[in-house]
């Protein structure tokens, strides 16, 4: 039985975890109570406080951006973002159906129109062969980009999602969105700490974004940024994210509608603690994703993701694949596994089987619903 060979190799890589096993639990070992403690001593919780611009700081350092900018959420920073990048109402923009809901949603926020894309099976992130080719027979240029010939609409943006961590080929991505005028913004929710190419994720887009969810590799409670290599894009970024108030020690004056979405300085005192420890993370999620690796290696029927040649990824989120003649076999390792105390979940439900997206413009989806059909998600705490 499958379902049972696949429960004892996780029972042996997990040993005597405290049951339930969550999939990621946040780990709080370092100097976030000294921080956050000198937030509440010094009453800087809120919208001002120096933590803040550390933290933005420590993600430049880190990832190599020159400009990274702490707001409340990842899905606040996609919203910013894909406003930066010039999406307006009736816009198409192509996201994969893979994804977590945050990505499509940014796109509707904007007023603009999710353009579903698929998914390959070596980064679990969009097909660059496929999504070419459907550009070729789906779009028409014309003054002012790259128009989509069926609906009429222009297709401004393509939104690649690092998936579970795993970097999409943004070099294979990069060359689609030059070809076809589109702007990239990735979705590098998941991906802090995920190299493509020797250089960290979210340097290929005109932007990207992070998360900091409690699920996420390092947690600010709730909390993301916007990064990018554009200075002029980062300062804009700030304004609109910071109510676009204009700079005066005592004036109040804003320049345009901006938006609230100014990561507090209680969040980004947890941040700068949680970023201090994030090369131990790194070092112990690697440590378990290859006592994994070794441990299914020899199971038939299933497989270890393991990072695609080009990148070196942060193993946020460990996935299980299934052969195809297998897939049966998932909703019963599912539910055997949560019985145990395990946790282990699908794929998300993809962005059409969801009722707002249903109706939405969209390519084969095969490489997608297949991935869908297989992938488990299993325990990926740092300290398992
Ligand atoms: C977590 C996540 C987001 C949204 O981030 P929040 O901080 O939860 O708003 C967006 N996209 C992906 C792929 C995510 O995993």
């Amino acid at each position: 039985m499958l379902a049972a060979q696949i429960l004892s190799r996780l029972q042996t890589v997990l040993g005597d975890a405290k049951k339930p096993i969550p999939l990621h639990e946040p780990c709080f070992a370092g100097n976030e109570w000294d921080y956050v403690k000198d937030c509440l001593d010094s009453t800087y919780v809120s919208s001002v406080g120096a933590y803040v611009d550390r933290f933005e700081k420590a993600l430049q350092d880190f990832t190599g951006v020159k400009r990274a900018v702490a707001v409340v959420n990842g899905t606040a920073a996609l919203h910013i973002a894909l406003k930066l990048a010039g999406v307006e109402a009736g816009d198409e923009v192509l996201v994969p159906a893979l994804t977590f809901v945050a990505t499509a949603n940014a796109v509707v926020y904007l007023g603009g129109v999710p353009h579903l894309a698929d998914s390959d099976d070596l980064t679990l992130g969009l097909d660059p062969v496929k999504l070419q080719a459907y550009l070729e027979e789906i779009t028409a240029p014309r003054e002012g980009g790259c128009y989509n010939r069926f609906t009429g609409r222009r297709i401004r943006a393509v939104v690649p999602v690092h998936t579970f961590g795993h970097p999409a080929d943004l070099e294979a991505l990069q060359e689609v969105c030059a070809r076809f005028r589109l702007v990239m913004v990735e979705d590098g929710a998941e991906a802090l700490g995920s190299f493509y190419r020797g250089r960290h994720t979210g340097n290929w887009g005109q932007s990207a974004i992070i998360s900091f969810n409690g699920n996420k590799i390092i947690t600010t409670g709730g909390g993301g940024a916007i990064l990018t290599n554009d200075e002029e894009l980062g300062r804009q970024a700030k304004h609109l994210t910071t109510t676009a108030r204009q700079q005066h020690r005592w004036v109040y004056s804003h320049d345009q509608v901006g938006y609230n979405y100014r990561l507090p300085n209680i969040n980004a005192a947890l941040g700068c603690a949680q970023m201090e420890k994030l090369p131990e993370f790194l070092e112990k999620k690697r440590r378990l994703a290859g006592k994994y690796a070794a441990a299914f290696q020899s199971v038939a029927g299933v497989r270890f993701f393991t990072e695609p040649a080009f990148a070196r990824s942060n193993y946020w989120l460990n996935v299980l694949l299934l052969n195809d003649k297998n897939c049966a076999e998932r909703d019963r390792i599912l539910e055997e596994s949560n019985n145990q105390g395990i946790m282990t979940r699908p794929a998300w439900t993809l962005m059409h089987q969801l009722p707002m997206f249903k109706d939405c413009p969209r390519m084969d989806l095969s490489g997608a619903e297949g991935l869908e059909a297989r992938l488990i998600n299993i325990p990926s705490s740092p300290n398992l």
